[in-house]
């Protein structure tokens, strides 16, 4: 290994085979088991606190509400979504869709400057990875290389005792967990009632949760740190994302290098030694397996476990902190401090015009939504010198408040509503109602054979609650 060579970017790295594969795969394409070692230290402590505030949050926000409303509900199966306790409908779509653009924004805006921070402090598979299983792994296997030891040995008592004991906790989190992720789908009363009548009397249910508590255990016991180096799309998206002034988990090849052993009393600078003392611990502790020496990788996922054993590393060794740290590229290879780049500046002007815009259509959106359409293969009719067009309504109410609805034709004036039932429509809250009304215009008022008309629908303190335009149907008349 040679210190950085001319203007190169990063450390030249004599054989640097580890661009060839990932980390977790041998020269064959067999995979390398990863045994990180327990990590510790004030990063890990962080990562720890962030994680139990994550995992409350998970396991806590199913049973929040406001104004009644679940927090957060994505029923995909009922075509109902909460989310802030917002109810959102298959007409909000747009809404849905402008905000899953603007979360995109925000996540790529993050991204570019603090490079993947999310997925060491916030990712769902992250947290449950290295926050929960990791650490019942840790529990009954112990450390790295009791793990590492335990995996070579043949399958005796002590193996098999552990192995099932592992395997069965794990199972038991995967079971948990689906059934959490059921909440946020069908709402947790529906899984307290599916729970208590059992699966003789939910079997589809049962089976989802089993599917889904299969699946949770198949990524959380054998497909692991593969989600995030070779499934993981964002994972994949950090080349095009980060650049020289993207805040990463950097290694200080310039302080580093020439990276050579320890040896007590010796002078590293003047036998021109860096600070790196090549012991491995920011290897070994590494949950993807790989080198951060190596410079920036797609698999690193910027968890800060070698940050914390490298501080430790040169605490030991009397030498300051940050050798590997929270850095920009620019300020590792010129000392240059963070700034905020054009793409950033741009990048933000976009995502608080889209928050604005978004901000307007949820003002916009109203507490109800009326739709008034004509059956199909319907037409006017003429009685009395009156003409009548017969339309079918469709109420949404957003709320959870009931409301008292009438009709009233705005343009043209002269509309006389005939109601097919009450003129008083009830409707309750969350729900959608359908019903019939004929519009009936004098036939000197309808100078078109289609009249634009707007019709409003108010509730009972006489406010207009939504207004639909379309069209009313007359007979044909030759303009002269
Ligand atoms: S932990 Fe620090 S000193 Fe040890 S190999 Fe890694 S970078 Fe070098
Ligand atoms: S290189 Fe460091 S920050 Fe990146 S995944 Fe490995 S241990 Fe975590």
């Amino acid at each position: 290994m040679s210190a950085e060579s001319g203007n190169s970017q990063f450390v030249e790295i004599e054989n640097d085979t580890f661009r060839n594969s990932v980390g977790t795969m041998d020269e064959t394409g067999n995979r390398k088991w990863v045994f990180p070692r327990k990590p510790k230290g004030k990063y890990t402590n962080y990562r720890n606190y962030a994680s139990w505030l994550m995992l409350g949050l998970f396991f806590g926000l199913p049973f929040v509400k406001i104004n009644g409303n679940p927090f957060l509900l994505i029923n995909l199966i009922d075509r109902k979504f909460f989310i802030l306790g917002q109810p959102f409908y298959l007409q909000d779509f747009f809404i849905l869709a402008l905000g899953a653009v603007t979360s995109v924004i925000f996540v790529m805006l993050f991204t570019v400057v603090f490079g993947r921070i999310f997925c060491g402090w916030l990712c769902p598979q992250t947290l449950f990875m290295e926050m929960v299983f990791r650490k019942i792994e840790y529990w009954i296997e112990g450390d790295r290389n009791k793990q590492m030891k335990l995996d070579r040995q043949e399958w005796d008592a002590e193996k098999i005792r552990k192995r099932l004991m592992k395997w069965s906790v794990f199972l038991l989190a995967s079971l948990l967990i689906s059934h959490f992720m059921f909440m946020y789908i069908v709402g947790y009363q529906r899984v307290f009632e599916i729970m208590m009548a059992g699966p003789a009397e939910h079997p589809l249910s049962f089976i989802v949760m089993i599917v889904f508590t299969m699946a949770f255990y198949f990524v959380f016991a054998w497909l692991r740190e593969q989600v995030c180096t070779l499934i993981c799309p964002y994972g994949r998206l950090q080349g095009v994302l980060i650049d020289k002034q993207t805040i990463n988990v950097y290694y200080d090849f310039k302080r580093g290098e020439n990276r050579s052993k320890w040896r007590n009393n010796e002078d590293r600078k003047t036998s021109g030694k860096g600070d790196c003392i090549d012991c491995h611990q920011c290897v070994v502790v590494c949950p993807t397996g790989i080198d951060i020496r190596n410079g920036q990788q797609l698999e690193c996922v910027n968890c800060t476990a070698c940050i914390d054993a490298c501080d430790e590393v040169m605490d030991k060794i009397g030498l300051p902190k940050g050798l590997i740290r929270y850095a920009t590229e620019a300020e590792i290879e010129n000392q240059e401090t963070f700034r905020f780049t054009s793409r950033m500046k741009v990048t933000a002007l976009f995502l608080v015009l889209l928050i604005g815009f978004l901000g307007f259509l949820m003002y916009d959106r109203g507490s109800m939504e009326a739709k008034f359409i004509k059956p199909a293969g319907s037409t006017y009719f003429i009685k009395d010198d009156k003409i009548t067009n017969t339309f079918i309504y469709t109420f949404l109410n957003k709320s959870n408040e009931k409301k008292i609805l009438t009709i009233k034709v705005m343009t043209p004036v002269n509309a006389e509503i005939t109601y097919f039932g009450s003129e008083k429509i009830i409707l309750k809250g969350d729900e959608i109602l359908k019903g019939n009304i004929n519009i009936t215009f004098p036939e000197k008022d309808i100078k078109f054979s289609k009249q634009n008309m707007v019709i409003g629908v108010f509730d009972e303190k006489g406010e207009m609650l939504d207004s639909f335009d379309t069209t009313f149907e007359g007979p044909f008349k030759l303009m002269l």
